[in-house]
């Protein structure tokens, strides 16, 4: 289709957030197949707190001309006039997206009224077949977005392979019922279990920051990555943007990991997810790794 082909375009690549022309075009060096035009980065938005929403459309218009690359910006889920402003100003491609604060809790945008493409976030097999059923071209893990720690990301890409083998399994009378337990049409999950795979494209998001994480889902079956705090929150940016591109190619070579995870300078510092669950939980945290 055609509207998939920004999301085949990028199969095999990285995709950087970034927040002014300058952070757009040490991506574009380092060899990003496409940045996403931010106000802030996770982390930031995790920090300062307060109403996530789309970023600034003069922003946007900055990146897109300081840079050859596509580009991508965020809508608030469900918030269907910010994807009809992102869309009128000939953004790339349209991430509904999580991380920005949701505008409606029970109705994501319907991706089908829209010519430009959607990447959408996912937890498990479900959440990505439904997004795929509202007209997404593409997902991504939803992972924990800001955190650094990659564990989450690991957790969905995880899930989602676990549920297709579980399709795959299963005789047709099965997966009606298995169909109706993950809530999504029959017809996708059908040939979701044919293919052995998501029918679009899916990308690994949500807390990578290093060369060994790319490795680590690309290694899992994910087609390609999403870094959003991970290089503008480390210590050497260009740097790092640069050896996290190279481990996309690499990411079978123990060896030349080993080269591009060294002298790249402090990853982000990061907050464990483990360690965020204990506070939300009441328990103390201060035990660091516990
Ligand atoms: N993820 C987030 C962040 C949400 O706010 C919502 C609410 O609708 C969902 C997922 C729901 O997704 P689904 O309808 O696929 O369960």
């Amino acid at each position: 289709k055609v509207k998939a082909g920004l999301a085949q375009m990028a199969k095999g690549g990285i995709i950087m957030d970034v927040t002014t022309p300058e952070e757009a075009r040490v991506a574009e060096e380092a060899g990003a197949c496409a940045v996403m035009a931010l106000e802030r980065v996770p982390a930031d938005i995790r920090r300062q707190g307060g109403v996530a929403r789309m970023t600034d459309p003069k922003k946007i218009k900055e990146i897109m001309a300081a840079v050859t690359i596509p580009v991508m910006a965020k809508c608030r889920i469900g918030h269907f006039a910010e994807a009809q402003i992102l869309e009128s100003l000939g953004v790339d491609m349209v991430d509904e997206s999580e991380v920005l604060t949701p505008a409606d809790e029970e109705h994501h945008v319907d991706k089908h009224t829209f010519k430009v493409p959607f990447v959408c976030g996912a937890r498990d097999l479900g959440e990505a077949l439904r997004r795929i059923s509202e007209g997404a071209a593409m997902i991504r893990t939803k992972g924990d977005a800001g955190t650094g720690d990659v564990v989450e990301a690991v957790r969905h890409a995880r899930t989602i392979n676990r549920q297709i083998r579980t399709a795959q399994s299963l005789d047709p009378t099965e997966l009606y019922r298995y169909a109706k337990e993950l809530q999504v049409p029959y017809d996708l999950l059908q040939r979701t279990a044919q293919l052995g795979r998501l029918p679009v494209v899916n990308f690994a998001a949500g807390g990578l920051a290093t060369p060994a994480d790319v490795s680590l889902l690309l290694q899992l079956g994910v087609d390609g990555v999403f870094v959003g705090s991970g290089i503008f929150k480390s210590s050497d940016p260009p740097k790092r943007a640069r050896a996290m591109a190279q481990a996309v190619t690499h990411y079978k070579d123990p060896k030349i990991l080993a080269e591009l995870s060294e002298n790249i300078g402090d990853a982000m510092f990061g907050t464990p997810v483990n360690q965020q669950k204990r506070s939300a939980h009441g328990e103390a945290s201060s035990s660091g790794s516990g």
